[in-house]
């Protein structure tokens, strides 16, 4: 039995794992004792990962492809499919502008898979039409830590775990999606049970029941309570005036507007007692130290980003950040949207942390990849991506290892844009997924326990991921299938030059990225494949660095161009999708303890579903009694864009006049796409994050 050491491939915990495998299959899978991240401990999905890796069902095992649109998909060898899809990109690109073709790629890639779509697209193709279903995830907590920080990343580390007296969590619920780190912290208090957690979550989650305080908001109301939250602090003294005398901007303003933000008119607002709002705020405010924990109930907004900057503002205000436990911590959903923001694998930035804005960044990217120039014109995010699909203005579209058919909201719209691409390509491990369904060529994609290279986990740590077995039946790699491609679109657009893709392993594709990231905030220029293979690192590592940095910004001094952290006025809007008389229920959305994203692994191992058997919607008993119906009657949940059918599950954590559904169920499991196509694609208009956790819906019997 061979012991292969790689990260866990599900949330941004990034556990370490030891997979244990004979010649062809991974036959175990413990926790690494030496991994920073985990130290050996694993949840329920992590530990059942050799199950579903051993599974075969329903994975891609051999190209696909249909010359038309009518006509099946039929089994084709390598270089066809891989000849096809470089010819029918070329010539569109040749006849329509590099902009009428688009990359979705995924927050699961590796690094360097990421790395490589990113220069195929900005590179070599020319357009920044490179999005990620981490739109769906981070870019929220990304533009909210520009325009506060200066800089994108988390200044904290998994140490401010114990290091905490007050923990925050805000629209987290921490003990599904993050439980290795969850048991830290509850280790943590059941040390010190004086330390205070604060949940701030519309759904009475497991979290929440383990709070000293939950504050059970009303939907979207977040602004509204750190606001309100803010007014107190500052009312009772209990800001920190040196701190922001020294170290920020912008105070003047915010303390004019949260003058209006009293207690008593937020907690209206919010539907809470005015005495938890003041509780909280006294709790945050006098702690020695503050730590927040925030996720998708804050980012998956159409007020996203306000909502990450009036939490930063707290932590602003009272000086709350840059020492141990202390400061904002946005937790990271996917393995790794870190790393995809890394190389500036999103339409809106580029390679390490620079901006498509900023001409000087542009020609630093073009320079160190050999090119003549990055295009300004911003790529088209998510949502805008899929838009410009159905109006024609993008013809073609790669998908990589994401279900967009699945994950994005409003699906009957994305149903359509799929449709009316005139090609789709779909590079996936599995087959059975709803996008493949309008794939006319699937490219088949090596999954976890098969390929190599990096991933960076929430606190901005770089682990080793490493194939175990090979992968079967024709499965490549990600990054192997994008070279193949690239270089016979280079042969096209740019005959007689040297590729621009001239790697034989993920170990090359690496040492490139850390070049580009050479004097960025997150330089990485010190790391090495050989000194990440015994010893996962936090960014930045320069070149003369021994160690990695835990924590950002402890001297005060913020990545902006003054030096100092921006407070941001940020008044509260409601949700964009108001209740009425037709569409009378909230409906949110969220995780199940022992399911991933649309559970094309964890979907394939019975054992986790013993924890929630079945989809199901959720609503409060009152709710339930006045409209006569009866746990496991069969619903028609439906909003402005569509709707679906589901069983009813009873029970007091959601509020009256809120309903809850899990995101994991998809066309695998129901008679529709799932959840999302209820969920509205109203967007942040700083983030383009979409509002996937809420929508107006109604509910009868079905
Ligand atoms: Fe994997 Fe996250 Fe569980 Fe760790 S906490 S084992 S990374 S799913």
């Amino acid at each position: 039995m061979a012991i292969t050491r790689s990260t866990c491939c599900y949330c941004g915990v990034g556990c370490g794992v030891l997979i244990e495998s004979t010649a062809d299959q991974i036959t175990g899978v413990q926790g690494d004792p030496a991994h920073p991240a985990n130290w050996g401990q694993l949840c329920t999905k992590g530990l059942s990962l050799a199950q579903s890796a051993a599974s075969l069902t329903n994975r891609a095992l051999y190209p696909e492809l249909r010359l038309t649109r009518d006509a099946l998909r039929e089994r084709v060898d390598w270089a066809m499919a891989l000849d096809s899809v470089a010819e029918r990109f070329a010539d569109i690109i040749e006849q329509h502008g590099p902009d009428a073709v688009a990359f979705y790629v995924s927050g699961q890639l590796l690094t360097e898979d990421y790395y490589v779509f990113n220069k195929l697209a900005k590179g070599l193709v020319g357009t920044n039409n490179i999005d990620t279903n981490s739109r769906l995830c981070m870019s929220s907590a990304v533009t909210g830590y520009k325009m506060a920080l200066g800089a994108d990343g988390p200044p904290t580390c998994y140490d401010d775990l114990e290091a905490a007296h007050t923990v925050l969590f805000a629209g987290s619920n921490m003990a599904y999606a993050h439980p290795v780190l969850f048991r830290r912290l509850a280790a943590a208090k059941a040390a010190n049970p004086a330390v205070k957690w604060i949940v701030i979550d519309p759904r009475r989650t497991d979290t929440a029941v383990m709070a000293d305080l939950h504050l059970q908001i009303q939907p979207g109301t977040d602004v509204a309570l750190f606001n309100g939250m803010l007014h107190h602090l500052l009312w009772e003294g209990l800001a920190d005036p040196q701190f922001i005398a020294a170290h920020t901007t912008g105070f003047a303003e915010l303390k004019t507007m949260v003058r209006d933000y009293t207690p008593k008119m937020v907690a209206e607002i919010c539907g809470i007692l005015e005495e938890d709002l003041r509780l909280a705020a006294e709790w945050f405010g006098a702690s020695p130290a503050a730590l927040s924990l925030y996720c998708m109930g804050l980012n998956q907004s159409s007020h996203g980003t306000d909502k990450n900057l009036a939490l930063i503002n707290l932590h602003l205000a009272t000086g709350q950040i840059g020492k141990p436990g202390a400061g904002p911590f946005s937790l990271t959903g996917q393995p790794n949207a870190m790393g995809g923001r890394e190389v500036g694998g999103m339409a809106t930035m580029l390679a390490a942390h620079r901006d498509i804005a900023n001409a000087e960044h542009r020609a630093e990217v073009a320079a160190l990849w050999g090119v003549d120039s990055v295009s300004a014109q911003p790529g088209l995010p998510a949502i805008a991506m899929f838009d410009a699909i159905k109006a024609g203005k993008i013809k073609a579209i790669w998908i990589v290892c994401s279900n967009p058919a699945h994950s994005l909201p409003n699906l009957a719209h994305v149903r359509l844009a799929l449709g009316a691409a005139e090609l789709v390509v779909v590079q996936d491990a599995f087959i059975n997924t709803d996008t493949v369904a309008f794939a006319d060529v699937v490219l088949p994609a090596s999954s976890w326990g098969e390929k190599s290279g990096t991933v960076t986990n929430s606190e901005r740590r770089i682990s080793r991921v490493n194939a175990a077995v090979a992968a079967p039946g024709e499965a490549k790699a990600d990054w192997e299938i994008a070279v193949a491609v690239a270089q016979r679109i280079e042969a096209r657009l740019r005959p007689d030059k040297p590729t621009l893709f001239p790697y034989v392993d993920t170990e090359m594709i690496f040492n490139e990225h850390r070049l580009l990231t050479q004097g960025r905030d997150l330089d990485i220029s010190g790391l090495s494949y050989a000194q990440l293979a015994t010893s996962p690192q936090q960014w930045p590592f320069p070149a003369d660095a021994s160690h990695g940095q835990a924590r950002r910004y402890t001297d005060g001094v913020f990545a902006t161009h003054d030096g100092k952290a921006h407070f941001h006025a940020v008044q509260y809007l409601p949700v964009a999708e108001a209740t009425n008389s037709r569409f009378p229920f909230h409906l949110i959305t969220g995780r199940l303890r022992d399911q991933w994203h649309g559970m094309s692994r964890t979907g394939r191992v019975p054992a986790l579903f013993e924890h929630s058997a079945e989809p199901a919607l959720t609503m409060h008993p009152l709710d339930a009694e006045r409209r006569s119906l009866k746990a496991g009657d069969l619903l028609k949940v439906s909003s402005k864009r569509g709707s679906l059918i589901l069983p009813l599950d009873i029970a007091d954590s959601v509020a009256s006049g809120t309903v809850f559904a899990a995101m994991h169920w998809n066309g695998q499991f129901l008679n529709s796409g799932g959840i999302n196509e209820v969920c509205s694609s109203a967007v942040d208009a700083k983030s383009a994050q979409p509002e996937l956790k809420h929508a107006a819906v109604r509910v009868e019997k079905a």
